[in-house]
């Protein structure tokens, strides 16, 4: 009986995790490798054990770092099953796909401006993803299934995104059983629409999300009131804004939170663009899943009779609705992906905006070491966009109190629901952030906690 970490142990993206039990052999996410293009390049690397000896992925939530080499494993020998949250089955019927066709389109890319190397395979293809999607069985929350001989799960919410999960195994191997509990990613406590991350009562072992160790968000009513201020500093100097947001989960939250303070902050004096056709179709998941909502967006939607959607709320899918925006030079509050500026819609309305001083940027969401959005946050001066340098001139504003992950309490809060104090190992966060966590959690958590690497294995049978 043994856990191996393999990918998101030092790092943020990429999370995957191997779990082994009575010749078994079970994956915790399987997650893409994101960041600059050398990372991204490690996702070619190939498994370090053989995909069709894999007997179940147990998926934490939709979120491509999760999810995003499913199609790889797949493609590479694995047969199924995948376990999830309904709400993940569907969402990664959207992510997937959109995965897998900016692959084929990289590849295409890649082969046209170098026709003289060996051409490139795309990582995985459209099709891959789909049969993917086939694999997946749907789950609720709080139902235990057992998943394989000596391996039983139950999923329970973890509050970051819709259908997120923490996960609990159960394991058993001649006659020794362990409790294993797979954080997953964990939101905020109070974050709008979600609950809160569920308390898991108990574990032998525990595997921790670590994204925001050693850091604090801002009180969101702070939050609220500067994105109040930068609206109305922007209606002012008749600027766009521009908010760099991933299709789940941060593209439905501005939106909900734009609604949430129509009046207070002038909407109707603004068209607000969701201008990404993967967060139009992953905000319709969330408006079919309402029995997830917490209680105010639950009260909220009762007396509109729907998610409240802005009444000047265009969702722009197609291309040629897309460029129309690009003419509008005030007025526009444009949600676009991708979440770190590394593709998408949002650099095309970079382009157009990021030179002009009466435009703002709003950062909501985590940005990796060496992405366009970590620049802009950094405050560099310039930054090259689709091959122009281009001058920072726009108001850059970085936003934390959005964040689809709980903070250092908020992580610290999650433990504590724990009635023993199980040994914890971090992953998911960069080193110095899962080096912080892990003091947080020895000095305020009465935790043995540690920083996992990737490569290491524990044997959950011995003393842990
Ligand atoms: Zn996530």
């Amino acid at each position: 009986m043994e856990l191996e970490f393999f990918g998101a142990a030092g790092e943020v993206t990429g999370s995957c995790h191997v779990v082994r039990v009575g010749g078994r052999q079970l994956l915790l996410d399987c997650g893409l490798i994101q960041g600059s293009r050398e990372d991204e390049a490690r996702n070619r690397d190939g498994f370090p054990f053989d995909p069709g000896e894999i007997d179940a992925v147990v998926l934490s939530h939709a979120h491509i770092d999760h999810s995003g080499r499913l199609p790889l494993l797949v493609r590479e020998g694995f047969r199924g099953p995948i376990y999830a949250h309904n709400a993940t089955r569907d969402l990664c019927g959207i992510m997937l796909e959109d995965s897998a066709s900016l692959q084929e389109r990289d590849a295409e890319y890649a082969n046209r401006k170098y026709p003289n190397k060996p051409p490139l395979e795309p990582l995985y293809t459209v099709e891959d993803a789909r049969r993917v999607q086939r694999m997946i069985e749907g789950n609720h929350y709080n139902e235990k299934r057992e998943i394989l001989s000596g391996v039983t799960i139950r999923f329970q919410d973890a509050g970051h995104i819709i259908g997120s999960t923490s996960v609990e195994v159960w394991l058993e191997e001649n006659g020794v059983s362990r409790k294993l509990v797979f954080s997953g990613d964990l939101g905020q406590y109070d974050t709008p629409i979600l609950n809160d991350p569920a308390v898991m009562g108990e574990a032998d072992l525990v595997l921790m999300e670590s994204t925001y160790g050693g850091r604090r968000h801002r009180e969101r009513s702070l939050t609220y009131q500067e994105i109040g201020e930068i609206i109305s500093e922007a209606e002012a100097g008749r600027g766009n804004i521009l908010i760099p947001a991933f299709a789940v989960g941060r593209s439905q939250e501005v939106l909900y939170t734009l609604g949430r303070n129509y009046d207070e902050w002038g909407m109707n004096r603004w068209h607000v663009f969701l201008d990404s056709p993967m967060a139009i179709e992953a905000s319709k998941v969330y408006w079919e899943y309402p029995h997830l909502y917490d209680d105010e967006a639950t009260k909220f939607r009762r007396n509109l009779h729907e998610m409240p959607r802005l009444k000047n709320l265009h969702l722009t899918a197609s291309t040629e609705e897309s460029m129309v925006i690009n003419k509008v030079r005030s007025g526009a509050i444009i949600i676009a992906g991708s979440g770190m500026c590394t593709g998408g819609r949002i650099r095309h309305h970079l382009v157009h905006n990021i030179e002009r001083r009466e435009c703002h940027v709003i950062i909501v969401g985590y940005q990796a070491p060496h992405t366009l959005g970590r620049r802009l946050v950094d405050g560099e001066a310039e930054v090259k966009i689709k091959g122009k340098w281009l001058q920072v001139n726009a108001r850059i504003h970085t936003v934390g109190g959005l964040s689809a992950h709980g903070d250092e309490n908020d992580l610290l809060r999650w433990y504590r629901g724990f009635d023993n104090r199980p040994p914890v190992w971090l992953v998911h966060g960069e080193s110095s952030a899962a080096r912080a966590m892990e003091q947080k959690l020895q000095n305020e958590g009465g935790a043995r906690a540690r920083v996992a690497r990737a490569g290491e294995r524990i044997d959950l049978a011995g003393e842990l």
